[in-house]
This record gives C-alpha cells, structure tokens and sequence, in this order.
C-alpha cells in the first residue's frame, strides 16, 4: 500500500499470520470495509474541525462493533470462557491517558478507557472496580452498557476450543523432552493466526494536536486476569505532540518488556530520529526478540508509519482530503 504522503488518521485491525491463500476475496473485501468506515467515521470528525481524541473514538467504535476484529463484538476468550477486554486513550497535548482492563460491561471498551481518563485522577481501572465505576457513571456521560454475553461469537467460541486442543497435543507430543515441552507450550499459548484483531487508530487534528487509542479482547486462551500492552500506556498506547501518537497490535508481553510506544517517542525525542525510523528500529528489535506484531504512528505533521514483522497486518490511513488506502499483507 502506498503511504500517503500526509495522514490525518490511521488505523490498525490487528497484525499476524495473515496469508492471501487463508482468506477469501468476499471476507478480505469486507475487512477492508471495515477498515474504510472507521477511517471515514474518524475523518468526518475531523473535517468538522473536531479533536484527534473525538476522532480516533469515533473510529474504533467502529472496529469494536464489528464481529470481524479482537475487539468489542468478537472479541477473544480467555482459557476459561470470559470476555475481557482492555482499552486505552491518550491526549497527545495534555499527556492525560484513560485505560481500562478486563472490563466486560461497556459496548466500547474505547468510551470506558475515556470516561477513566475525563472522571476519575486515575489513569487505569480493572475488573471490578472499574465495573462498578462504569455502571455507576454510564447514565451521567451517555455510556452503553451490556451483559458479557454481547460480545460472544460462535467464530471465537471454536478458536478457543482450537486453540486448547492444539495446546493438548503439542504437550502430549512433547511429553518425554522436558525443554522442548517446556517451549512448545509457550509457544502454544503464544501469538499465531487465531490471535491477532487488536483495533487502533491515530489521528491529528487541525489544531496539532496528536491521539490515540487501542482496544482489544487480548489473546485467545489468556489466562484469566492476563492484561496484555494495549491498555499500558507507553506499551501498547501512547501520544505526545511533541513526538508522535502510536497504537500497537502484537504479542503484548514483548510490547510491555519493550515499552514498545513510548520507545518510539523517546528514540524521536533523545535520538532525533524522523518517526518512520524509529517505528522501524522498534518493530525490528521487537521481531529480533520473538514479539510478533505491528504498530501505526502519526507525528504532528502527519507524516504516518505503519509497520510490522508478521505477514500481515490490517490497516489503513486518511488523508486531510478524504482520500483513503487500505492494506492487509506486506507490500
Ligand atoms: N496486543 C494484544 C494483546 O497482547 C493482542 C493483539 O494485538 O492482537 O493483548
């Protein structure tokens, strides 16, 4: 896909194995879809002269009502059958972030991680906790709520079911080598092409001013209680004006042990570096390290990157013009 030369917003559907010959015609038309309305959800907020924080809302709202993607509606299960869903936000211009963590009550996970960040001094809320503040808070600030049920799908019910069956026998298989058992299970319950559907976006506004926000179920067959790098700002979420906003989709345990968002920005900020370059070193080191997975990032001038080391990663990116370019596999 060719990048346009300035973006105003860019989003992510997730990244991983994702081959040509795994995917119908029908089914990659409708992703890229997909990916085209959240893009034109988010840029008629900004042609309105609305906020990057409105706008990449607006965009991932899209994405999470969606059954297609690891988010809202559809999202993955963990190992035992719950719906928990992580989300975060962030101002590029003000630094103040919104996350939360194994939420199962709000329709978007996106306007949760939001009304974190606009009601409360705290960053991030989970669980529980963060249930009961939503539930309380949803009527005052027009929040959707649901049971857990919503966001169960057939689709993901049988990749869970996949996935701890393939788990079985890798172990069994494995049984008589304890360091090979020892990996393979690792790696069993790692990233592969039943995981990945993370939603992101990024957007700059006319003001200057840079956002993001990343939402998503995590990883199929997590353990319960398992929060991954979307919803850790400098993880998997992070914007400043200063550098740029940047969301993340990948194996989220080498995205939190890398600090993955924030190093881009600090590599732009200590190292000089224009954000193509420093999207790239992280995304290579990250790869090096054995973290599947990719990001998108959008510096105040709206040069935008869109980057990964799987073979594929759903993604688009909106020009100030409305011109749109939407990509799945690697160019
Ligand atoms: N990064 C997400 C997580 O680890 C998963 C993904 O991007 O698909 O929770």
């Amino acid at each position: 896909m060719p990048m346009p030369a300035k973006a105003v917003l860019l989003v992510h559907g997730g990244a991983g194995v994702i081959n040509p010959d795994s995917m119908s015609g029908a089914l990659e038309a409708r992703y890229k879809n997909k990916l085209g309305d959240a893009l034109v959800a988010g840029h008629k907020v900004l042609k309105a002269g609305g906020a990057s924080l409105d706008a990449v809302v607006a965009a991932v709202k899209v994405l999470e009502d969606s059954p297609l993607f690891n988010a809202g509606k559809g999202a993955v299960l963990t190992r035992d059958k719950r719906i928990e869903l992580d989300a975060a936000i962030m101002d590029g211009a003000s630094l103040q972030a919104g996350a939360v963590g194994a939420i199962t009550n709000v329709k978007n996970p996106i306007t949760a991680a939001r009304a974190v960040m606009e009601h409360t001094e705290h960053v991030m809320l989970i669980g529980k906790g963060a249930e009961v503040f939503l539930r309380n808070i949803a009527k005052k600030i027009g929040l959707t709520l649901v049971e857990p049920d919503y966001f169960v799908t057939a689709r993901r019910l049988e990749q869970l079911e996949d996935a701890l069956a393939r788990e079985v026998e890798r172990f069994d298989s494995t049984r008589s080598h304890k360091g090979l058992k020892l990996r393979k299970r690792r790696r069993a319950v790692g990233f592969d092409e039943n995981k990945f559907g993370t939603v992101g976006a990024v957007a700059l506004d006319e003001a200057g001013n840079l956002a993001a926000a990343t939402s998503t179920g995590g990883i199929t067959a997590k353990r319960y209680g398992r929060i991954g790098d979307s919803p850790l700002i400098g993880s998997g979420t992070y914007a400043d004006n200063n550098t740029c906003a940047v969301s993340c989709t990948g194996h989220g345990e080498y995205f939190i042990r890398h600090v993955a968002s924030y190093d881009v920005c600090a590599r732009m900020k200590y190292l000089n570096e224009p954000v193509s370059k420093a999207v790239k070193q992280v995304i290579s080191s990250l790869g090096k390290a054995g973290g599947d997975g990719g990001m998108i990032a959008l510096d105040r001038h709206g040069n935008a990157v869109m980057s990964f080391n799987t073979s594929g990663m759903f993604r688009g990116a909106i020009t100030e013009d409305g011109e749109v370019s939407v990509a799945i596999y690697c160019d």
